[in-house]
């Protein structure tokens, strides 16, 4: 596994911190600039290119009516639409490098003010302690819970070469390198979230309904009002 620092929360845990993580929240609302006539519900989704966030996260929209923001896609739109920042964008995403924090936090602030929703799946964010504590300090609120998807490099490897959708960075050099940020810069974010009680780890081996059924009851205990 690749991180198998972690390896000690268990499921048994995981449900009795995720209780533990709603009970400890932070007054967000007066904290920031993001204001909703309902606190916002955000989850952080991080995982190893690969490792399954954005198949896991379309199921979680479907049950659950969560906003997606998937940051690699917001950036890729971003390319997209010729913006001043689209060809730096573009040439950090081909080194499988992060993109300046501040501009990825408030292209995600963006997405989040303009939605009527309350509950984001932010996939893929934050991917260093620099994107994380910019978040906090741009956005004013910490994630609610924070979902790792665990998957061995081989798998995460063989899944991005074989999943074909025209990415720049979906070859196999800019996928090691990519593996080497995630565990040089991801991994000590996944720990920062552990330590506070608010990491559900999934094992992301198998197929897609079997891992969804480790997903699904962490959201399923809130009793979130249905679609809005
Ligand atoms: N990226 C970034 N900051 C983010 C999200 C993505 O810089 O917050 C860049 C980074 O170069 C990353 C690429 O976008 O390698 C693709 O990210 P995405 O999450 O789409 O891909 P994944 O690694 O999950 O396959
Ligand atoms: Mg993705």
């Amino acid at each position: 596994m690749i991180c198998e620092a972690i390896d000690v929360v268990t499921t048994d845990v995981c449900k009795f911190k995720f209780w533990e993580a709603f009970s400890t929240e932070i007054p967000r609302k007066e904290k920031g600039t993001f204001q909703r006539d309902k606190t916002p519900f955000i989850t952080f989704v991080l995982g190893g290119p690969g490792s399954g966030k954005g198949t896991q996260c379309m199921k979680i929209v479907e049950n659950f009516g969560f906003t997606h923001l998937s940051a690699g896609d917001i950036l890729r739109r971003e390319i997209a639409s010729n913006s001043a920042d689209g060809t730096m964008i573009l040439d950090t995403i081909k080194e499988g490098k992060i993109v300046p924090s501040e501009l990825t936090v408030k292209l995600i602030q963006k997405e989040m003010e303009s939605s009527d929703n309350y509950k984001f799946l932010i996939d893929g964010f934050p991917r260093s302690e620099d994107n994380r504590i910019a978040f906090e300090q741009i956005i004013g609120a910490e994630p609610d819970i924070v979902l790792f998807f665990d998957c061995p490099e081989d798998e995460m490897m063989k899944r991005v070469l074989n999943r074909n959708q025209g990415r720049v960075d979906d070859n196999i050099d800019t996928i090691k390198k990519r593996l080497k940020v995630f565990s040089a810069l991801n991994l000590p974010v996944v720990k920062y979230y552990l330590e506070r009680g608010k990491l559900y780890k999934i094992n992301a081996v198998g197929t897609v309904d079997e891992i969804y059924k480790q997903v699904y009851p962490l959201f399923a205990q809130f009793n979130f009002e249905q679609q809005v």
